[in-house]
């Protein structure tokens, strides 16, 4: 302890030491304590992390719904045939156990066992033992799994990430999403950086109050729906959807995916993907009227939610066909 309390430091400011200052907390640049206290304090908060997750205190942000990234089989020659979820979402190896244990390459290419001659695939095996009884059966629902499975023979084996239009991973369009859902997370918390929710941590602020509006302190409540400014845009959204808009509905109303008045489950899917691209650009043009001055009118807000939600909606829906001129003009059409 009393190497980091008496440690007293200069920096070189253009090459010349300043006067010396007594270190507040840390220790000096290069002191070889200070991995010893980054693992101290990561141990901490690893163990600290793990029994709130153990608890359900704590849940992660879940991007998409079911896989997000689905192998496309070409010819076969670099997927491995039992360990690879490639022809459902389980590997062979767990969901076929028994028969596995008779494979006798383990390791085989998928390509090795479904052979193309230029016209079909023939399937070639190598047993320990014929497969007979209850491995057989298993033998019997993996050939009708494969025979399900498309093969493209004149390609390679690719990944397909579901989650962007041209089936492509990019970690920019990963941060987005990632982006959007933290953002939801937070204003369900309440714990979106508004005016009213710095002043309640401590911080110095000339004014509380809404810089849009000035009629109200800025909660996240008012920052989000009540404002006056934010509200209309709301009932802008409201009326495109053929929705009435309640003046008293809640943030957690408005980001759940309303379930109410007969909505499909894929309704409710649809209406939450309205709801969070509003209050996400809705909070994104508050910070660029505060910042840079920019202003954001409720027309122009409309179109940027039909653009913004199109684009997160019509790219990833694969139970309808989503197009632009239903969504923009007919968008109850895809509620029922
Ligand atoms: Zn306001």
């Amino acid at each position: 302890m009393a190497c980091l309390q008496s440690a007293s430091i200069s920096i070189l400011v253009n090459g010349s030491p300043t006067k010396e200052f007594k270190l507040g907390r840390g220790v000096r640049q290069g002191d070889p304590l200070s991995p010893f206290l980054f693992i101290l304090a990561t141990e901490g908060l690893n163990a600290l992390t793990k029994s709130v997750l153990k608890n359900n205190m704590f849940e992660g942000v879940e991007i998409g719904r079911d896989k997000s990234f689905i192998k496309t089989i070409g010819d076969g020659g670099n997927t491995a045939f039992w360990s690879d979820a490639w022809a459902s979402s389980i590997p062979f190896e767990q969901s076929y156990n028994r028969l596995f244990r008779l494979e006798r390459n383990r390791a085989v290419r998928v390509k090795e066992r479904q052979l193309w001659d230029g016209n079909t695939t023939i399937s070639a095996w190598d047993w320990i033992r014929e497969p007979t009884g209850r491995t057989l059966t298993e033998l019997q629902q993996i050939i009708a799994l494969i025979a399900s499975i498309p093969m493209d023979h004149s390609k390679s084996d690719s990944w397909k990430w579901e989650l962007s239009g041209n089936g492509l991973f990019s970690t920019n369009k990963l941060s987005k999403l990632i982006d959007s859902k933290v953002f939801i997370w937070r204003a369900r918390k309440k714990r979106l950086p508004t005016l009213y929710e710095l002043d309640k941590r401590g911080i110095d602020l000339n004014s509380v109050r809404c810089q849009l509006c000035d009629d109200d302190i800025e909660s996240v409540d008012h920052a989000l729906v009540f404002c006056k400014h934010v509200f209309e845009i709301w009932e802008k959204v409201f009326d495109w959807w053929g929705v009435n808009l309640l003046s008293s509905i809640s943030i957690n109303e408005l980001f759940q995916g309303s379930s109410n008045s007969g909505m499909t489950e894929f309704g409710s899917k649809l209406w939450q993907a309205i709801t969070w691209a509003t209050g996400y650009l809705i909070w994104h043009n508050r910070n660029q009227k505060i910042f840079n001055n920019k202003a954001w009118t409720a027309p122009i807000a409309l179109c940027d939610i039909q653009v913004k939600s199109f684009d997160w909606v019509a790219k990833r829906c694969r139970e309808k066909k989503i197009d632009w001129h239903n969504w923009v003009h007919n968008p109850h059409i895809f509620l029922v």
